[in-house]
């Protein structure tokens, strides 16, 4: 029995072929989300490896901000509930998960069996998402898979003091022109990402263990400035980004059963 799961993100367009609710047949992201071709090019990217059609889905459920514009899906399901399917399957001990993806910040508190119990979002501003960070990049002339690394290479502190979009970036081009060191100036971003994130998170409370989700939990730079600040260890799955795609499709089947 094979199930699909579909988030369409403002970012990113995900998508996950289960079967039987445990097996991964196929993965497929395409960094373009809601309200362009993302959708289309993720179903023939699963196509192309599975040669599954979509009549051979026993389900198909979609999730993201964009979930609402897919019409094969049986059911439109929030991001909240997918990601804490997808992360019990993948980590089934967490009990926070701190997604931080294209435009929004959420923390998520996850009960024994993954079942949503408390959560707490911003979707109302750049500052801490990986808009954000697709900015600072863009100022730095390098590409947001990049940062990381170089956030590596820092040697000097660097503390960028705005977290609103628009002032950090003035304030980055500032320190550059400067000639502050880019790997101090990344470093800074990063420690700017994780003071939004931890004061989200301290919100609605920590419990460990933590995961990161979301496109951003592949920035190991982020990832370790975020441990950094809330002193305690965050675990990111092999494939962050695909989680809450993978929840869609893990209730798909369970609802199908
Ligand atoms: P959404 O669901 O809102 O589309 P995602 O969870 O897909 O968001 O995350 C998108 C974000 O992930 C981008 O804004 C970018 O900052 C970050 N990102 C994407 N790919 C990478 C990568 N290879 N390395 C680091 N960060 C990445």
């Amino acid at each position: 029995l094979y199930t699909l799961g579909v988030d369409i993100g403002s970012s990113a367009t995900k998508a996950v072929i289960l079967q039987d609710g445990c097996t991964i047949v196929a993965t497929s992201m395409i960094p373009s989300g809601a309200g362009t071709s993302g959708v289309r090019r993720v179903l023939e990217d699963l196509h192309r490896q599975s040669r599954l059609s979509l009549e051979q889905m026993s389900n198909i459920i979609a999730t993201g901000y964009g979930r609402e514009q897919f019409s094969p899906a049986r059911r439109s399901v929030s991001e909240l509930t997918c990601h804490a399917k997808g992360v019990h399957l993948l980590l089934p001990q967490t009990r926070t998960i701190i997604d931080v993806g294209g435009q929004d910040v959420k923390v998520l508190q996850v009960g024994e069996k993954g079942a949503l119990l408390n959560f707490v979002m911003n979707d109302k501003c750049a500052a801490g998402t990986g808009r954000f960070l697709e900015v600072m990049a863009r100022v730095l002339e390098t590409d947001v898979s990049k940062l990381g690394e170089l956030a590596r290479l820092s040697e000097q502190r660097l503390d960028i003091s705005s977290t609103c979009t628009v002032f950090a970036e003035s304030e980055v081009i500032s320190h550059l022109a400067n000639g502050a060191a880019i790997p101090d100036v990344v470093a800074g971003i990063h420690r700017s990402v994780a003071k939004i994130v931890c004061g989200l998170a301290n919100r609605v409370g920590i419990l460990p263990p933590l995961v990161m989700t979301g496109g951003v939990a592949q920035n190991a730079g982020v990832v370790s400035a975020l441990q950094e600040r809330l002193s305690l260890p965050i675990a990111v799955s092999s494939m962050p980004q695909l989680t809450g795609a993978l929840g869609a499709a893990l209730l798909g089947y369970e609802q199908a059963c």
